[in-house]
């Protein structure tokens, strides 16, 4: 069973490291009238773990307003429904990815490169995704009402749904799997459409975030508009 890291990233900021795949816990209002969002929610079984990682920041998981999906792959959904019904939360997701997060549609294939099918069996250790009610598909451009504004920015190509989380308030991207920072920025892996996520990711670049937040790897907050810029630039579909 996977143990979770949790890091304070800002003040309102914390990032929650499932070992593979991260989610990310935003923090509105102060500690005891706080109001707790999730991006993504790690793995399938760690509603308690996740919750333990919640309360070590001296935040109360009863206060999980809503559980944010950027897509639909199982360590970015696991634990979303069991996190939701135990602690009150609505689960929003896009629309092109909801049917797969409910169980209603298969996970599309991704199109992997040679060097890419190594890094997916680390993965397998993964425990499916239960299907997973979303309460709300969300579009390109609405505004989620924390963060002083959650922007949802439609970025397809590492699924059909992917979504960013802009906080422009905050200069927070949650950029989802699109980007990756394995171990510096990087174009992600397992996209379903590498063409269209690289224009994703040359999309999200243009929002010049000073905190860029992926599913994989470390959080970067130094000098990050220019270096999402220059990977966007130079990665290849
Ligand atoms: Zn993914």
């Amino acid at each position: 069973m996977a143990s979770i890291e949790l890091t304070r990233i800002t003040p309102r900021l914390h990032l929650l490291d499932y070992s593979v795949g991260q989610a990310y816990l935003w923090q509105d209002g102060e500690p005891g009238r706080e109001e707790l969002t999730l991006i993504d929610a790690g793995w399938a079984g760690l509603a308690d773990e996740t919750a333990a990682a919640i309360r070590s920041a001296g935040l109360d998981p009863d206060r999980l307003r809503r559980i944010v999906l950027t897509h639909c792959h199982r360590d970015h959904v696991g634990s979303a429904q069991e996190l939701a019904d135990r602690h009150g939360a609505e689960i929003l997701a896009h629309g092109l990815d909801a049917p797969v997060i409910r169980g209603e549609a298969p996970v599309p294939e991704p199109h992997l490169l040679d060097w890419e099918v190594p890094l997916l069996e680390h993965g397998v250790g993964v425990p499916e995704a239960p299907p997973t009610r979303v309460d709300r598909e969300v579009e390109d451009g609405e505004v989620l009402d924390f963060g002083g504004g959650a922007v949802v920015v439609h970025g397809p190509g590492h699924t059909p749904g992917s979504i960013a989380v802009h906080l422009p308030r905050h200069g927070v991207l949650f950029a989802g799997d699109t980007v990756a920072s394995v171990p510096d920025v990087m174009f992600g892996v397992f996209h379903v459409d590498r063409a269209l996520a690289l224009d994703s990711m040359r999309l999200f670049a243009k929002l010049g975030p000073s905190v860029l937040c992926c599913g994989h790897g470390a959080p970067v907050a130094s000098d990050t508009a220019a270096r999402l810029s220059a990977a966007a630039a130079t990665a290849t579909a």
